[in-house]
């Protein structure tokens, strides 16, 4: 289940999505009071935006724009709309994302061709592992999908290994969508229980919410983790709720594709201008087809490289590679953009490290600084000096390390108001 257009030429998927970009604006300047405005206060002339290269014209959406005016932005009265999903707002309010009975068969459509990539047909069986309710759409998105897909789905919900082998043992789904390292859960019930990790008739699982891959598309530590018990294919998915569209890897892992028919993607930089081929720069999204809230060149806060020449699947699209981290947290080190979950895939490569937390800072020059504090039973310039070393081999400097007992660091990974342990404290905000 391939659509047509995602095998055409680039040169015939550009043209076919700004047929679509044009259909967009028409639908935003007629019936979202945001866009509305925003074209006419910024001086938009909608006939003179025909190509993807005039989205440049358009400022950007921000998050900031979205928890604002977040009413603004719907286009459809209230008996239109069907369901109501929230974003999870780490900081500032969560907004409010509305779907009509469109929205919803879109929502479908994108997870059926999403799953098709990983593989996924009518034949199988998924286990969804992540919850359905609560306002979350990725949930509700997986069952359309497998639903229109014609695959079997068996709603099991987040959590309880003990009802997650039950369901596996009984109904013998051959994929799981699931976090990661909620594998390493499962593996560990296995492990005590006597279950044949060998004979589940499990064949892949889709990841959810944290990354599987290294940015060269080797898997992390995490997946070899996983994979050293438990020999199944890990498909990494990349989705939002702003966007109401997935990038899933194929079977040739290197990359989430791109679904032309449903999103416009922009890798841009600082300026909002587009990064040069193979470099890192933030996703920004045009959603085609929505109908209730579509947004216009929003800036998702993810950092990602492009890949753009033709995968071996078949597929022509573009595809992301993993996550490099989120824009806010981005550090300015010694002449070197960092992220942190470079410095987390480090850290947890190390069996001696017991826990650890980052600080990062402005110093007295307004610079960025960062500070690592290790947890570790061998307290040895040994080990400090390795940790160091592999700094500086992966990502070419080395921050400042010091020891730390374990309880020192759990009090600093849970600061008061937070309901779960951060691993990095940004004194910069
Ligand atoms: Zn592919």
């Amino acid at each position: 289940m391939i659509p047509e257009i995602e095998k055409a030429s680039t040169a015939e998927i550009k043209t076919f999505q700004e047929e679509k970009l044009k259909e967009t604006i028409k639908y935003l300047n007629e019936n979202s009071p945001f866009y509305k405005r925003f074209f006419k206060e910024n001086g938009i002339q909608i006939s003179e935006i025909k190509t993807l290269e005039d989205l440049q014209k358009i400022p950007v959406t921000t998050k900031d724009h979205l928890q604002k005016f977040n009413n603004d932005f719907i286009c459809v009265s209230k008996s239109e709309i069907i369901d109501y999903v929230t974003t999870s707002g780490t900081l500032g309010d969560p907004v409010t994302f509305a779907l009509t009975d469109k929205d919803l068969e879109r929502l479908a459509y994108n997870e059926a061709i999403s799953f098709a990539c990983c593989g996924i047909g009518k034949e199988d069986t998924l286990q969804l592992m992540t919850t359905m309710d609560r306002r979350f759409m990725a949930g509700l998105a997986y069952f359309l999908g497998a639903r229109k897909l014609g695959s079997g789905i068996i709603r099991v919900g987040s959590g309880i290994p003990e009802l997650q082998w039950d369901s596996i043992l009984k109904f013998k789904p051959t994929y799981l969508i699931t976090v990661p390292s909620f594998l390493l859960k499962l593996i560990e019930y296995a492990q005590q229980h006597d279950i044949d990790l060998k004979n589940t008739g499990v064949k892949a699982a889709i990841c959810i919410g944290e990354p599987i891959r290294e940015q060269d598309f080797s898997l992390n530590i995490l997946a070899k983790k996983i994979i050293k018990d438990w020999d199944i294919e890990l498909f990494s998915t990349y989705a939002s709720t702003e966007m109401s569209t997935a990038f899933n890897e194929c079977e040739i892992h290197k990359g989430g594709h791109h679904h032309p028919g449903l999103i416009i993607a922009e890798i841009l930089d600082e300026n909002n201008i587009p990064v040069p081929e193979g470099e890192v720069g933030e996703l920004t999204i045009t959603t085609l087809g929505v109908e209730a809230m579509p947004l216009l060149r929003f800036k998702t806060g993810d950092m990602v490289q492009a890949y753009t020449l033709p995968c071996k699947c078949g597929r022509n699209t573009l595809r992301l590679g993993p996550v490099v981290g989120r824009k806010k947290q981005m550090i300015k080190y010694k002449g070197t953009t960092l992220y942190p979950p470079a410095m987390y895939n480090i850290l947890n490569d190390f069996s001696g490290i017991e826990s650890y937390v980052i600080e990062v800072f402005h110093n007295e020059l307004g610079t960025d600084e960062i500070l690592i504090k290790i947890a570790s039973s061998t307290i040895s310039e040994e080990l400090l000096l390795e940790i160091k070393d592999h700094f500086r081999a992966k990502l070419r400097v080395a921050p400042k390390i010091e020891f730390a007992s374990s309880q020192d660091i759990e009090v600093i990974r849970f600061p008061p108001l937070s309901r779960k342990p951060v691993d990095l404290i940004d004194r910069r905000l």
